[in-house]
């Protein structure tokens, strides 16, 4: 037997490591079983270059818990290593790797997500155990070697026993990781981090039933019989050409992803490209609706198959979070922060590729289909709301597929838009102005009152809208969006011809004075227009801008710099001088039958805008039951 000192200038790295890695413990069985799949691997390579001349048939890595004894054994059937090997591959080099990650990793941000991801490799075992012992027998006509190591850095290396080549790996479980001795614990992991690689993996056997014989009685119960219980899907629908998958396969492969979601998913893209990065992938729009605070963090970021992370910020844009799937690249460098990664020109470029191919995805499927696209339109619009907000490319090629609804059903691209209303509705200045309604109920009147006059009503109801008619008015040219009741809509779209007013200057004087003494506090700005006598006598309406902002400022990022997410809304009261029920106010000689003209007016106008409620609305309507009597 032979005994060393492993050649590292710390004395025992392992508490340092334990210490450093907290908080991801659990990774070692992922990077034992990476081994264990790479060794695999590499043999299936040697013996199909002819290199190895062994038994290679139906490979399968196994995983056993003996929980008596304290063990957790890793075993493969791959390429193994000689005496030479172990002392080269995992006395020296592993042991670098580790002196090297410490070194690097020391000072850093613990908190920084994706370094607690970066492989620490073979010694990522010494997190959970005291004792690590490793059964060896090459592919080469070699003798079994067995190691061992209790943490230390001294280690022996004898003769081990083992006919077939591979190796196993045998963690002495530590008094405090004995959570790695449940079976449960182990599938869970093994469900996380291996679920799809590309080796089969045992864990234990299951009861299989089988279908009962011919002629067997009913209340005979079907023969059972025991298998391996195999973790994984050694061939999952990403690691396969677009062109060999049916709908159907994207759709069982969702549901292998996510087996608690039952909501099919709308749409996938397959992602495919190898220069100049490597990445395969499928994405999912799953149904979004209009909650923006839905879970994120359900796309899972794989490298050759093994689950890295779930966290893929800054690899995948911002906006295309909200997406399912997977992503699988070797070429996302894991072991760098988060800050890191973003300036990576790599990644980069795979960001920018993924945004790319979600582009032409809609595209394709908006010119394909337009009707189901139309369809789908309200579940996927705040992905596409967010990603025209947040990145300049895909804002140029929304512009083929980006959707404006109206009040109506009807669903119009931009540029369709505004071919349908550029004779109408633009006004004396030349610019183009687009009604739209934020909620079809609620502005009902006012929705009407803009179609009485011919005009087209969108239906911007996502909670990112305001940020985006920011964004559209100051990149399209001459073009201003305003809700029908951010003002009368004459002035909303102001044209040539201007009313004529059935009032004098005097009288709207007089008439302002007489509102004034009526409305005192509710903080209405009175503003007198001449409109036609069929428009509604009363108003109220919510100037543009400043409600604008305070949405922005309430959805998050701009218009906060102004602090008007606390501000009150504020409201106009607009007065139809050219309409009946106003001459009468003006013209009515009791003060006392004055105040109730005025107060039931603005009451009905409130209750128009939604703003009637409460007490307020139970005079109202006690009022309005003695009015009518
Ligand atoms: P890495 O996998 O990144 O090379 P590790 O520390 O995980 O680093 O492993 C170090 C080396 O030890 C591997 O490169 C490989 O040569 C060898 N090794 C580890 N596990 C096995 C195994 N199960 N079979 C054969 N060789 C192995
Ligand atoms: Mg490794």
């Amino acid at each position: 037997m032979a005994t060393g000192k492993i050649n590292v200038s710390v004395d025992n790295i392992f508490p340092l490591i334990k210490k450093f890695l907290y908080s991801d413990h659990e990774i070692f069985l992922r990077e034992l079983i990476s081994n264990a799949t790479d060794a695999t691997i590499k043999l299936n390579h040697l013996t199909s270059i002819g290199e190895a001349k062994v038994e290679y048939d139906n490979p399968m890595i196994e995983v056993k818990v003996d929980k008596e004894g304290k063990k957790l054994h890793i075993i493969d059937p791959g390429l193994g290593m000689t005496e030479e090997e172990v002392k080269k591959y995992i006395n020296d080099i592993a042991f670098s790797g580790a002196e090297e990650f410490l070194d690097k990793y020391k000072d850093a941000d613990k908190d920084a997500g994706i370094i607690g991801h970066f492989g620490l490799g073979f010694y990522s075992s010494f997190m959970v155990a005291e004792k690590v012992e490793i059964i060896s027998k090459s592919y080469k006509d070699e003798p079994a070697i067995h190691w061992s190591c209790d943490g230390s850095p001294k280690f022996t290396l004898k003769k081990g026993k083992k006919e077939d080549h591979g190796t196993e790996i045998i963690l002495h479980i530590a008094e405090d990781s004995t959570e790695f001795l449940e079976e449960n614990r182990i599938s869970e992991l093994l469900n996380k981090y291996n679920k799809f690689m590309p080796i089969p993996i045992k864990f234990g056997t299951k009861t299989e039933t089988l279908p009962k014989p011919e002629g067997a009685k009913d209340e005979e119960p079907a023969p059972t019989k025991e298998v391996d219980n195999i973790i994984n899907n050694p061939n999952p629908a990403w690691t396969k050409q677009p062109t060999e998958l049916k709908d159907e396969d994207y759709k069982s492969f969702y549901r292998e992803l996510y087996p608690m979601q039952f909501e099919e998913p709308l749409f996938n893209i397959h992602l495919n490209v190898d220069y100049p990065f490597n990445l395969t992938g499928i994405l999912y729009f799953p149904k979004l609706g209009n909650d923006l605070n839905m879970q994120k963090d359900r796309i899972q970021l794989f490298q050759n198959q093994v689950f890295v992370t779930d966290n893929v910020e800054g690899i995948v844009p911002e906006f295309l979070t909200m997406l399912r799937g997977v992503i699988d690249s070797p070429d996302i460098p894991l072991n760098v922060s988060r800050s890191y990664l973003q300036a990576d020109g790599a990644v980069k470029k795979i960001s920018s590729y993924i945004t790319r191919k979600v582009a032409d995805k809609l595209s394709s499927l908006f010119k394909n289909n337009r009707e189901d696209f139309e369809s789908k339109w309200n579940d996927i619009k705040i992905v596409i709301e967010y990603g025209m907000l947040s990145e300049d490319k895909f804002f140029e090629k929304s512009d083929k597929f980006a959707l404006y609804p109206t009040v109506d059903g009807e669903f119009f691209t931009f540029e369709e838009l505004q071919e349908k209303i550029k004779d109408n509705q633009t006004d004396k200045d030349e610019k183009l102005v687009v009604l739209y309604a934020s909620d079809k109920e609620g502005q009902h009147s006012y929705i009407e009152a803009a179609k009485a006059k011919g005009y087209q009503v969108l239906l911007m109801d996502s909670p990112i809208i305001s940020h985006l008619m920011q964004k559209l008015e100051t990149s399209k040219e001459k073009l201003s969006f305003a809700r029908v009741d951010a003002d009368h809509l004459d002035n909303l779209i102001k044209k040539e011809d201007t009313q004529i007013s059935k009032l004098s200057d005097e009288e709207k004087e007089k008439l302002k004075t007489n509102l004034e003494e009526v409305i005192t506090d509710k903080g209405y700005t009175i503003q007198m227009e001449a409109m036609d006598s069929n428009a509604s006598p009363f108003i109220i309406t919510e100037p543009e801008f400043m409600r604008r902002m305070k949405e922005m400022q309430q959805s998050g990022g701009g218009g906060g710099m102004f602090g008007m997410g606390n501000m009150p809304e504020m409201y106009n009261l607009i007065v139809n001088t050219n309409h009946e029920l106003v001459g009468e106010i003006l013209n009515t000689k009791t003060s006392k039958k004055r105040e109730r003209l005025i107060n039931q007016s603005l009451d009905l106008a409130r209750l128009s805008k939604g703003l009637l409620k409460g007490e307020e609305l139970t005079n109202f309507i006690k009022r309005s039951y003695e009015m009518v009597k």
